[in-house]
């Protein structure tokens, strides 16, 4: 807690969001199910001997960060956006229910909000269409952001879901929004990301080099922080993984373990839940000499929960 309170008024410029059991509970069970999904296709498509499976689930996320970048490594050859598809497809989305209050306080805060998900774009349409939140954020780092995948929006049957809202985003971070696109999905700047993500390295926070690049390695954070083109010192970064909490603390991020109550390395604060960010950092809030802006963003949330409680 100390870190995040290391000056009286907030110099928070930007919150970094987890999408998945960060902004909404484990108890959801799309986290179970999405293990078994993994888990039925390695059986299925990759061939893999069924008895072997979960034992070998465990140990490449273990090693690699996840499961996918550990059968990559391993040589594995599979479609990306066939693999999310497939592991993505059949999840039990309608227990994601609208979320009015997460959504009233994204909305009030006045940073620049920022998701940062290992999952792929369609799931993170997806999952933030169900929870109501599809217009609280700037734009989201993805797979594909870090993996640099074409994307082909007409692919996206929810492609309005994410659209940025140029209201909400301050006319001071328009620069920013050059370099996401339409939908406000970050995409590495080809070459140059690509030529600064030295996969050779890739063993730093214990996680071993894989084709993919994902949390919790510190690479992935470095890149989402460079892509972001966000001040780690100046950003919260939210996050229900244990390794990825410690691997963003090496990035020199602010962090939160969420769906804890207790401290983790690197954590420099613990939420049982996304819904006490009000309680436990209200500094967030406390923007100097922006009372005024922030009352009136405060009130106009006040009528998008409504009109999110009445849909
Ligand atoms: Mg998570």
């Amino acid at each position: 807690m100390d870190g995040l309170r290391s000056s009286n008024k907030t110099n928070i410029e930007c919150l970094l969001f987890d999408l998945d059991d960060t902004l909404y509970p484990m108890s959801s069970g799309i986290n179970m199910a999405c293990r078994m999904n993994i888990i039925d296709y390695m059986i299925e498509h990759l061939k893999i001997e069924e008895s072997e499976v979960p034992r070998m689930c465990l140990d490449l996320y273990k090693e690699y960060g996840t499961t996918m970048a550990g059968l990559k490594a391993l040589g594995y050859e599979f479609d990306n956006d066939e693999f999310h598809a497939y592991v993505h497809g059949r999840l039990p989305y309608e227990t994601l229910k609208p979320d009015p209050i997460l959504r009233n306080l994204l909305l009030s805060t006045p940073q620049r909000k920022i998701i940062f998900t290992n999952g792929d774009k369609a799931h993170a349409l997806k999952a933030l269409s169900r929870l109501g939140l599809e217009d609280c954020f700037e734009g989201i780092i993805c797979f594909e952001t870090l993996n640099n995948t074409p994307f082909e929006p007409e692919d996206i049957d929810d492609a309005d879901y994410v659209k940025v809202d140029n209201n909400t985003v301050d006319s001071s971070a328009n620069f920013y929004l050059d370099e996401a696109d339409e939908l406000g999905f970050f995409t590495a700047t080809t070459e140059t990301e690509k030529a600064d993500t030295d996969y050779e390295n890739n063993c730093e926070g214990g996680i071993a080099k894989s084709p993919i690049l994902c949390k919790p390695s510190v690479e992935a954070m470095l890149a989402a922080i460079r892509i972001a083109d966000i001040d780690p010192n100046k950003t919260i970064f939210f996050d229900d993984s244990v390794r990825n909490i410690a691997s963003g603390k090496k990035a020199g991020l602010r962090t939160v373990i969420v769906g804890s109550s207790v401290l983790v390395p690197g954590a420099d604060l613990a939420l049982s839940s996304i819904h006490n960010m009000r309680e436990a950092l209200p500094e967030i809030w406390e923007i100097e000499g922006e009372g005024d802006n922030l009352e009136h963003q405060v009130m106009q949330q006040s009528t998008s929960v409504e009109t999110v409680v009445l849909a």
